[in-house]
C-alpha cells in the first residue's frame, strides 16, 4: 500500500508526488525505504505519462524526538540531525530514488516563512485557540494520548508510560470540519485509493474529529524549533 501522497487532476497535468517527512533521530530504517521507493514508482509513472511532475522529499527536524536523541548522544541537537538528516538524503543515491527536490525543515531557508504563512491564514480564520491544557504524552508518537487510548497506562506503539504534561498550548480547531471533510472525502472532490483507506477515514471523521495541540512548550523542547509567530516577541 503506497503511502505517498500525490495529486493530479487530469492526465498531462502538473503531479505533485510527496511522502512523509520522517523524524531523523536515528539513522533511515527499511520501512522509510520502502516509502521512499513507493513514492518514487509514483513520480516515474506519472513522468513516464507526460506530467509535468514535482517529487518532494525531506525531513522532519523540529521534534523532540530529535531533542531527546541529542542529549543522549551527547552532542547538539542541530550536529544531530544534520548528520542524520544527510543519511536519508543519501537514500538516493543507493536507491536511486528521483525526487527533485529534499526540504531539511530545520535549515532550508523555505520552511519557516511557509509555516508562519499557514499559521497566519489559521489566525484570520479563527482556527487556532490557546487553552491550558493537561494530557499524556509519548514523545516516541510525539503526540498526546487519551486515557481510554492506552493499553494498561501504556502506549500502544511503544510500550513506555506516557509523560504527565500540564501546559499552555496552541490548538488547531479541527471539530469545526468534521461536516466539511467528509463530503470532499464523499463526493471524491480528493480522492483516497484505496477505496478502503477512503472508509476508514470517513468513519474515523464520522466518530467525531477533536481539536487538537499544534505547540509544545520552549522549555520542553529545550528552546530547539520556532516560537510561534504571535509568541515570538513575549
Ligand atoms: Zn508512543
Amino acid at each position: 500500500m503506497p503511502t505517498a501522497a500525490a495529486s493530479r487532476s487530469n492526465s498531462r497535468s502538473p503531479s505533485y508526488v510527496t511522502t512523509a517527512i520522517p523524524y531523523v533521530n536515528d539513522v533511515p530504517h527499511v520501512g522509510f525505504a520502502l516509502e521512499m521507493v513507493q513514492a518514487d514508482a509514483l513520480a516515474r509513472f506519472y513522468r513516464l505519462s507526460g506530467n509535468d511532475v514535482r517529487f518532494l522529499a525531506g525531513t522532519d527536524e523540529n521534534s523532540l524526538k530529535n531533542v531527546h536523541a541529542a542529549e543522549l548522544a551527547g552532542i547538539p541537537v542541530a550536529a544531530l540531525v544534520e548528520r542524520n538528516a544527510a543519511r536519508f538524503r543519501a537514500l538516493r543515491e543507493s536507491l536511486e530514488l528521483s525526487f527533485d527536490d529534499f526540504i531539511r525543515t530545520s535549515t532550508d531557508a523555505r520552511h519557516r516563512p511557509g509555516a508562519e504563512r499557514l499559521w497566519t491564514a489559521c489566525v484570520e480564520s479563527g482556527d487556532i485557540y490557546k487553552r491550558a491544557y493537561h494530557g499524556l504524552y509519548c514523545t516516541g508518537c510525539e503526540q498526546f494520548y487519551k486515557p481510554d487510548e492506552l493499553d494498561d497506562g501504556r502506549c500502544p506503539e511503544h510500550d513506555t508510560v506516557p509523560d504527565e504534561i500540564d501546559e499552555e498550548n496552541w490548538f488547531f480547531r479541527l471539530s469545526k470540519y468534521g461536516d466539511r471533510l467528509s463530503e470532499i472525502y464523499a463526493h471524491g472532490e480528493v480522492e483516497i485509493v484505496p477505496a478502503s483507506r477512503r472508509n476508514e477515514v470517513l468513519a474515523w471523521i464520522k466518530s467525531g474529529l477533536e481539536d487538537f495541540s499544534i505547540s509544545r512548550s520552549a522549555a520542553r523542547a529545550r528552546g530547539w524549533a520556532f516560537p510561534f509567530p504571535a509568541t515570538r516577541s513575549k
